[in-house]
């Protein structure tokens, strides 16, 4: 079936006018922003919303912008805009490595990164990084707004704690100057979703690993994340025996499923090997002054 079912559709002029829509028609109702996760489900029957608020018309939703200590990414930036944003490849390398490997031009250029993180695909690639950058996201609602930490934003595969009459507004990306950052996945053919996928952050105190971030993509890591190994390297010489330590944590704690894409020892494998290789590169940048 290629068809959607039928469906009302309304075009928001207005944060609070899409939130009052939720509000007004209840669960049964979903914003679209990109469509390229929402709108091929629709098309299989996966989803069938009786009505769709499309929030491509609220510009101030897009934006990518520094504040303070943070960088404050608009729900409706698109993943282009990511791949391309020169303050994020000032102080985050993770994201253009992630982006360029995220899809395809054209999916890019119209997916967001709110999509991605509401999704929640326990593939998507984004949703790793912001969890091994720590983020954190902003969710809004009539009564206000709450901010959720990325690693407790997900209660398990495509469920999230957004509301029906919620919407994601913003994610905030914390900057630790000197950081370095990586990502590494291993896909099938070029613009595939992730076999396993890991982004790691981590800054040094000359040769210690004084913090350090681990997202894992693909493998049903709780939080998107592996916080045994990052407890295992924290406060360490950051030295290959210390990585392999960790990362084969990463690999003992996460619960990748036999599926198409490969059997449950070969995806624990990748984690083990990616892990190492994220860790390696983004020591490498931390101490060449971060990024
Ligand atoms: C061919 C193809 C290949 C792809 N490959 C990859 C890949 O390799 N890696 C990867 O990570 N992703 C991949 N994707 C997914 C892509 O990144 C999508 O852009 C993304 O999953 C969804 O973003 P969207 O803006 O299109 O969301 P939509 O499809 O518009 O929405 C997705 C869900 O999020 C909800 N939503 C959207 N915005 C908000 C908001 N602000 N607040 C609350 N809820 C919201 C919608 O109601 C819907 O439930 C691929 C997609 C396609 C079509």
């Amino acid at each position: 079936m290629q068809t959607p079912a039928p469906f009302e559709y309304d075009r928001a002029t207005s944060i609070d006018q899409a939130i009052g829509l939720l509000e007004q028609y209840g669960p049964d109702t979903r914003l679209v922003a990109g469509g390229h996760s929402l709108l091929p489900m629709m098309k299989l029957r996966l989803a069938q919303p009786g009505r769709l608020v499309d929030i491509n018309d609220l510009d101030d939703l897009s934006y990518i912008r520094q504040e303070e200590a943070q960088i404050a990414i608009g729900s409706l930036t698109r993943h282009s805009e990511l791949l391309s944003s020169p303050l994020l490849a000032q102080h985050w390398s993770i994201f253009a490595e992630a982006e360029r490997v995220i899809a395809d031009p054209v999916v890019r250029n119209r997916g967001t990164i709110g999509g991605s993180l509401c999704q929640g695909d326990p593939a998507e690639d984004l949703s790793a990084l912001v969890c091994a950058l720590r983020a954190q996201l902003v969710i809004r609602s009539r009564g206000g707004s709450r901010t959720v930490e990325a690693r407790d934003f997900y209660l398990g595969p495509y469920e999230t704690v957004i509301g029906p009459a919620e919407m994601l507004t913003e994610v905030r990306i914390p900057i630790h100057e000197g950081a370095g950052s990586a990502y590494e996945k291993v896909e099938r053919r070029a613009g595939d979703w992730a076999v396993v996928a890991v982004g790691c952050f981590v800054k040094l105190d000359a040769d210690r690993v004084l913090d350090v971030g681990i997202g894992l993509a693909a493998v049903n890591a709780r939080g998107f994340a592996a916080p045994e190994a990052e407890d295992r390297l924290r406060g360490q010489p950051a030295t290959e025996e210390q990585l392999a330590a960790a990362a084969s944590l990463a690999a003992q704690h996460c619960r990748p499923q036999a599926d198409q894409r490969g059997p449950e020892d070969y995806k624990r494998y990748l984690v083990g090997e990616l892990t190492r290789r994220a860790l390696r590169r983004a020591i490498d940048r931390a101490s060449r002054g971060g990024a």
